[in-house]
């Protein structure tokens, strides 16, 4: 395949990522963001994560052959690239007493779950190891992922293979192809805008919608990584606690708030998510309750939810050969490299039938 000159809208972990493998391809790319590494705002997703790998795709999904195929990648950057900011954890997952297990819940709370040979030691936790109010509960060693310091990496790894970054507000998908660093025209797009591909030109796609979390930040340690598959304040609220590597912190988390765009920090629910997460692990403060918690920053990010899942597919807009990665949802970072790797191949098979042209 040529080397040919391509436009990636977007510096989240989608277009990062994609970039580079592009890059890994020896195609000449130009990422176009409204947003970088380094930003914090409602507008862009990447940085509020976690992020962990707790896969929760169905069966006949997609998602379920991305998230398989980035946790090799993502375990290896772990044990291997001390710099990419991710770290090897331990995962405890607990179902909660009295309330049903339903949605991503019941992949991710499985005894038996198909990703129990993709993770490390997967194994069912005894009955008298679980605290209390919880009735079954699983343990793996797993991911967690220090986005403030990933993005960058991801961004320098991209720089070093010759990619360009350029600041810019794309108004319309097709106006990216003219926005190339070599000045002439892009041969293709590739769209990952995120949640903001419900607004950007050309795409407007009006399934896309957020999916509002809410976080706390702490200095606290915790000993592992613990969710629960449900809490009693409502079901889209969520228990999650998770220590980012290299100092990063401890993310308290949080709710599944679909369709709301509100980036205000809601105070009574932030008390709800701290006073859950000391319940679950009362190791962060030493038994001290939420008052034993320092913390570090409220945050509220907007998860690009899809109806129908992610999209990666290509098409021709305006003219302009484009092929779209977005809409991941809560699942981005734990799916990126199979995503961009499909995203990829449907770059080089758009070239191929524009070369037969
Ligand atoms: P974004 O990060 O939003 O990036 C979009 C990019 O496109 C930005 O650079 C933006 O500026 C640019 N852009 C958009 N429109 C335009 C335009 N018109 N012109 C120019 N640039 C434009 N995932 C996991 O895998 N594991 C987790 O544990 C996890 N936890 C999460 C917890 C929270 C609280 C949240 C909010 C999310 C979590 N996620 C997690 C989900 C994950 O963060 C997202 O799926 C992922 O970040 C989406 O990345 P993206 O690159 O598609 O979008």
């Amino acid at each position: 395949m040529s080397r040919a000159k391509i436009v990636v809208i977007g510096a989240g972990v989608a277009g990062l990522t994609t970039a580079l493998l592009l890059a890994k391809k020896r195609h000449h790319v130009t990422v176009v963001a409204k947003h970088m590494p380094g930003d914090y705002d409602i507008e862009y997703t990447s940085p509020w994560a976690g992020a962990n790998y707790f896969p929760f795709s169905f069966e006949h999904e997609p998602a379920r052959k991305w998230e398989r195929e980035t946790f090799p990648e993502l375990w290896r950057l772990a044990t291997q690239v001390p710099e990419a900011g991710i770290h090897v954890q331990d995962a405890r997952l607990y179902v909660t007493e009295g309330v049903p297990v339903t949605g991503f819940m019941k992949e991710l709370m499985a005894t038996d779950p198909w990703f129990k040979n993709i993770v490390h030691d997967f194994q069912v936790i005894d009955k008298s190891k679980l605290p209390k109010g919880m009735v079954s509960g699983t343990a793996f060693k797993s991911v967690c992922i220090n986005t403030a310091i990933y993005l960058p990496y991801l961004l320098g790894q991209a720089l070093l293979r010759g990619v360009v970054f350029k600041r810019a507000s794309v108004n319309h998908v097709a106006d990216a192809a003219d926005m190339h660093s070599s000045s002439t025209k892009a041969d293709l797009v590739v769209n990952c805008s995120g949640l903001m591909a419900c607004k950007l030109g050309g795409v407007e796609d009006k399934k896309v919608i957020p999916a509002r979390g809410q976080i706390v930040l702490v200095r606290n340690e915790a000993p592992a990584m613990y969710t629960t598959s449900a809490v009693h304040e409502g079901d889209d609220e969520m228990m999650y606690i998770m220590m980012r590597a290299a100092g990063g912190g401890t993310i308290l988390g949080g709710c599944y708030q679909k369709g709301n765009w509100s980036p205000d920090i809601d105070h009574n629910l932030a008390n709800r998510i701290m006073k859950r997460c000391v319940d679950i692990c009362p190791e962060l403060t030493g038994g001290k309750g939420i008052e034993g918690l320092d913390i570090i920053r409220h945050g509220v990010g907007l998860r690009p939810w899809r109806e129908g899942g992610a999209r990666i597919e290509k098409e021709t807009i305006d003219g302009v050969n484009v092929v779209h990665n977005y809409g991941a949802a809560g699942w981005g970072y734990q799916a990126s490299y199979g995503m961009s790797e499909d995203t990829v191949e449907l770059v080089e098979e758009s070239l191929k039938l524009q070369a037969q042209l």
